[in-house]
């Protein structure tokens, strides 16, 4: 089965949701009392052509269509992809997400004319940006189906650009839909206001098993890399596939968890900290160092025509400021890289006191780091449950203190410390 649900791992309660939807979706595409006012258009037509007949498959009430959509899970369950199928099956001109026919091609590659995506560069999402996008999302379809906005990382919404958005569910023009995805419908996340208007789509964490067989079935991947790199990357299914492929990927995580080993004294502890905070840099700096490069050189071009007659000088001002946005924007994705790659290493340290933790209290759960289980072991021996379970603390500590905006060579220091006590 390869229609546009197939990518969604493990998520069959939130893929049936979604089915019935889209069914009922195009349903409501066809029946003409929920057509754009304005009156007596082809749908209008359609209808009174086949009336008498048994017309489209009745609409499951249960499954009715709904203009606001929250898709909510942990990070690497499939958000986005979600998003982005649902997107598909609403515009895809059979129906409900064939995964073959254009809407369903054009919409999962990101170049349907009615789908736009907004993915946060920075720390958050600005109001402009949301107006701009609200805006554009008032206009008719040009497919003649949805007007579909998905916004990832809806929980980096500014209030001000949430607020914007929040308007525009209260009063959503007939035919636009937006899907938002956010880690939870906690108010930290998605105001309440915005969450009352919506429907919420659960996804959980995919079985290790569930990942290993997408990646084997979907990337070509040998079961064995597979299955390992589904229990190293704790059910996100974007970071096993880059832990099955990428080297550079292999060896960061091998340096992280390499960390307890080195604990040996406040000196080492504060080593560990710079050690794990520039590889955080390092890998962050990639990530964007090519992007940012493409984009100055894009705008540079733009700007390039250059001039010295009349207005030339007006323009330099407006191109220094163009450039000077452009620094911003950049600094601001690069801040968000640096904390998602030093998050995912905490992850990593994490999974390693979560499995001596299990192994102190003997019970039949399999480790998330299967190569480094004998470390565990010996950890739990040594630290025995009660310490392994302050160490696993001391590292959730640190990511919810980053996430509260300490600055992270603070946070990390203090959890070496904490790591090294004990
Ligand atoms: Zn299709």
């Amino acid at each position: 089965m390869t229609d546009v649900f197939g990518d969604l791992v493990g998520q069959d309660e939130a893929v049936d949701t979604l089915r019935r939807a889209a069914a009922s979706a195009a349903a409501l595409l066809r029946a003409p009392v929920t057509a754009p006012a304005g009156g007596h258009d082809d749908l209008d037509a359609f209808a009174e052509e086949h009336d008498g007949d048994q017309g489209p498959a009745p609409v499951d009430p249960g499954a009715g269509m709904t203009h606001a959509w929250i898709f909510t899970g942990p990070p690497g369950s499939g958000r986005s992809v979600a998003a982005r199928a649902f997107a598909a099956a609403l515009e895809c001109v059979h129906g409900t997400g064939c995964g073959s026919c254009p809407g369903c091609h054009t919409t999962l590659t990101g170049t349907h004319a009615d789908v736009r995506l907004v993915v946060p560069e920075g720390l958050s999402i600005g109001v402009n940006e949301m107006r701009a996008l609200v805006l554009r999302a008032a206009s008719a379809p040009s497919g003649g189906r949805w007007q579909i906005v998905i916004i990832e990382d809806a929980d980096r919404l500014t209030e001000a650009a949430g607020n914007a958005l929040l308007k525009a569910i209260e009063e959503p023009p007939p035919r636009t839909v937006f899907l938002l995805c956010a880690p939870s419908t906690h108010p930290d996340d998605i105001s309440v206001t915005i969450r009352s208007r919506c429907r919420v789509v659960p996804l959980r964490q995919p079985p290790p098993t569930a990942v290993a067989e997408v990646l084997v079935r979907r990337d070509g991947i040998a079961p064995d890399v597979a299955e390992w790199a589904a229990a190293a990357a704790q059910g996100h299914v974007g970071r096993a596939r880059r832990l099955a492929r990428d080297p550079e990927a292999r060896q960061r995580r091998d340096a992280v968890l390499a960390v307890p080993r080195r604990l040996t004294g406040v000196g080492a502890a504060f080593d560990a900290a710079s050690a794990l905070i520039e590889a955080a840099e390092a890998e962050a700096a990639a990530s964007v160092a090519e992007i940012d490069e493409a984009e100055r050189s894009a705008l540079q071009t733009a700007l390039g025509a250059g001039g010295t007659g009349r207005g030339a000088a007006g323009a330099m001002r407006g191109a220094a400021g163009q450039l000077k946005d452009l620094e911003k924007r950049q600094k601001s994705r690069a801040t968000r890289a640096q904390r998602d790659a030093l998050d995912r290493a905490l992850v990593d340290l994490a999974g390693f006191y979560r499995d001596a933790l299990v192994m102190a209290l003997r019970a039949p759960v399999a480790p998330v780091h299967t190569d480094t289980a004998s470390l565990a072991g010996a950890g739990a021996q040594k630290w025995d449950a009660e310490g392994s379970l302050r160490r696993l603390e001391a590292v959730l500590e640190c990511r919810a203190a980053i996430e509260a905006n300490v600055k992270p060579r603070i946070a990390v220091e203090a959890m070496m410390l904490a790591l090294w006590r004990g």
